[in-house]
């Protein structure tokens, strides 16, 4: 045996050891400590800049349930990409209601983060994202969890919330002395009379012509809340606008003093906004200001790049086509914990398609020991039920297992589909990930003849479950387009998800959804694959790409089979199977040692245990023979 060799055994071993043990090798420790706790969804799409109020399940009832005010409420989730495109148009919203605030707040909740679930739950939303409008004094009930806004366009969330908040029956109890009077000006009023029963700081009373079937004059009286000098009043007949110099046409506004005195004004354009424009002009000549705005309340800190995000992000740069487990099981524990869940009633057809989903994840699970386990106790719970099943039902079975079998996941974080925002990526990404890893495990599986197994359990579950509604919806128009029911065979499956994710990465290309760190490209890319393309790739560019498809079957036969998938940034590496490549390393340890050095080892070991009994026996009998001098030195004998 050479000099070196013990080094080499001791240095391998100790490495085994870390690994076996799964200590994190100290080039990982510092990214892995930040990687300790689950990833933080409560981000959301909305931050400290904007004016948008932040619910959670902590603040929601306090904020908007038996207010004095009116609250605006969009159910979001972070991952779905039509959410994020309408974030900009919501904050607008925001920015532009902000006037109206004592009244009516415009407010947000992220279905996303599992805290939510409860609210989500209640509130029964059915797509994402779902405006509600819920008035003061709301309390939901059964049936009753507010009005539904079935618009994203600006202008017409103005003008409906303007109806709504009109239409409310203010009594004395909601005590909110912001709420504009919106009762019609009528024959019986005059300059004088409209001064009657106002506090003293009404110094002014504005009268605005509101064409018939319009929300003007509720606006103006919205935008204008922030001053407490001027009281707005609607005016519908024009014989009673004519009273205070109003001309619908030409002058449909005006302003009435404490001393009857009327004078009629043209605002730029024809909408509350320019309307409370020209008054606030008109105010501020004479003097008159509004109340300072309320800061927003403050809550989650900023969406920003994580520390240690760019670190993974290079390592997924290096490794572009590489399926990592941690998404994986990602995508299971979002389904598991926060799609399902969120849903009220499972029945019928949800109910089915939950059965049908949990028996393929039970049979192509990523995750360890443990997480089979437990997915086999869900699904057989699951399938107990024939008729309903209740979303919070799920949760607390789901819970109840997981504490029963922890540790269940080996991962807290995307890896592969991290994205270089918080906001981007994350779940959507993990879960086309599972199902292509599925599809490819069901190929693989010879017990299973079902050519559809997989993408039918993925239908249901995108089309009852998924919480990006528009991504649902092209979904099932894209199968039914695609013929995903006329899938011949398991080979073809993998080949009919691979197709049909590449048009949805065509039609996204560019969208301001992008990662800009993962543009969507067509997959695989030439560089993870060139035989994959038939046609020369410079050729193919402004060409319909000619696939090699016996090549992308087995590219991604490959990539998704589960030795070659990434643990990197796992957590918890005990809780999955042994890949190959450990029990190789193993192997290879043992090989360090020639037939000759173990010989000579074993003799070694030998000739010391021989050593250590003689020395033993040596000492023992030494000690035996030094006895009297003891008894000497005690002066005993
Ligand atoms: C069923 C479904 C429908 C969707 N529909 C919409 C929609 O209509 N509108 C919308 O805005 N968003 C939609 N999304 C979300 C969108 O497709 C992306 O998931 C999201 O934009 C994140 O993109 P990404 O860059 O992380 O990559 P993703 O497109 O999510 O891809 C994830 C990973 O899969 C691999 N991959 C990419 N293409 C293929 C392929 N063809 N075959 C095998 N592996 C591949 C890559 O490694 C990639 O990183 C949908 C998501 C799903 C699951």
């Amino acid at each position: 045996m050479s000099v070196v060799q013990p080094a080499i055994i001791a240095i391998v071993s100790l490495l085994v050891a870390f690994a076996a043990a799964g200590v994190p090798l100290p080039r990982y420790e510092a990214l892995l400590k930040q990687q300790s706790a689950p990833e933080d969804p409560s981000l959301g799409l909305y931050d400290d800049g904007d004016k948008v109020v932040r619910l959670t399940v902590d603040n929601f009832n306090a904020t908007v349930v038996d207010q004095n005010r009116g609250a605006l409420v969009e159910f979001y989730n972070t991952y779905c990409g039509h959410c994020r495109r309408f974030a900009p148009t919501y904050k607008t919203v925001a920015e532009h209601l902000l006037p109206w605030s004592e009244v009516l707040i415009v407010a947000a909740i992220d279905c996303a983060a599992e805290e939510n679930n409860g609210v989500c739950r209640t509130y029964e939303v059915m797509g994402y994202p779902t405006l509600r409008y819920l008035g003061p004094g709301f309390q939901p009930g059964a049936q009753h969890y507010g009005q539904n806004l079935m618009t994203q366009d600006v202008t017409e969330i103005r003008e409906l919330l303007a109806g709504m908040v009109a239409a409310e029956n203010m009594t004395s109890s909601h005590n909110n002395s912001y709420w504009p009077n919106f009762h019609y000006l009528t024959e019986n009023d005059s300059a004088t009379s409209l001064f009657e029963g106002l506090s003293s700081d009404r110094q002014y009373v504005a009268v605005v012509h509101e064409p018939e079937n319009t929300t003007l004059g509720v606006e103006v009286a919205l935008f204008m809340t922030q001053w407490p000098a001027v009281e707005v009043r609607r005016v519908i007949d024009p014989a009673v606008a004519t009273k205070f110099k109003i001309d619908p046409a030409n002058l449909p506004l005006s302003l009435v003093d404490r001393k009857g005195e009327i004078t009629a004004y043209a605002p730029e354009f024809a909408n509350g906004e320019s309307y409370a424009k020209k008054l606030q002009e008109v105010l501020g000549k004479k003097s008159v200001t509004p109340r300072p705005v309320k800061p927003q309340q403050k809550l989650a800190t900023p969406a920003t790049k994580a520390t240690g995000q760019n670190e993974i992000i290079e390592e997924v740069h290096r490794n572009k086509h590489f399926v990592y487990q941690a998404d994986l099981e990602q995508a299971v524990r979002t389904i598991l914990h926060n799609e399902v869940p969120k849903v009220s009633e499972i029945s019928g057809e949800k109910l089915l398609a939950l059965q049908r989903f949990l028996g393929v994840l039970q049979r192509y699970n990523p995750l360890g020991a443990n997480g089979h386990q437990m997915v086999t106790k869900l699904k057989d719970f699951v399938v107990q039920f024939n008729d309903q099943l209740t979303g919070s039902q799920f949760e607390v079975e789901l819970k109840r297992l997981e504490s029963q079998l922890l540790p269940v996941y080996s991962s807290t974080h995307f890896v592969g589909c991290t994205g270089s925002s918080p906001r981007l990526r994350g779940f959507s990404c993990s879960l086309w990930t599972l199902f292509h890893f599925m599809t490819v495990q069901a190929a693989r599986n010879e017990e299973s003849q079902d050519p559809l197994e997989v993408l039918q359990a993925m239908h249901g579950y995108i089309k009852n479950f998924f919480g990006c509604t528009e991504c649902s919806e092209h979904f099932q128009a894209m199968a039914s387009r695609r013929k995903i029911w006329s899938v011949p065979n398991k080979e073809e499956a993998v080949l009919w998800l691979w197709a049909a994710h590449n048009e949805v990465n065509q039609r996204l290309a560019g969208d301001e959804t992008e990662d800009p760190e993962f543009p969507k490209k067509q997959f695989p890319s030439p560089d993870s694959c060139s035989q994959c393309y038939r046609t020369p790739v410079s050729k193919s560019e402004n060409l319909e790409i000619e696939w090699n498809k016996d090549a992308v079957l087995g590219f991604l036969r490959n990539i998704h089979n589960p030795q070659f998938v990434s643990r990197y940034g796992v957590q918890r590496e005990e809780l999955l199977h042994p890949t190959p490549d450990k029990m190789r390393q193993k192997r290879q340890i043992s090989s360090v040692f020639t037939d000759m050095d173990m010989r000579m080892g074993m003799l070694l070991y030998a000739f010391c245990i021989v050593m250590m009994v003689l020395a033993f026996k040596l000492f023992a009998f030494k000690g035996y023979r030094k006895k009297p001098y003891g008894h000497d030195l005690l002066g005993k004998v």
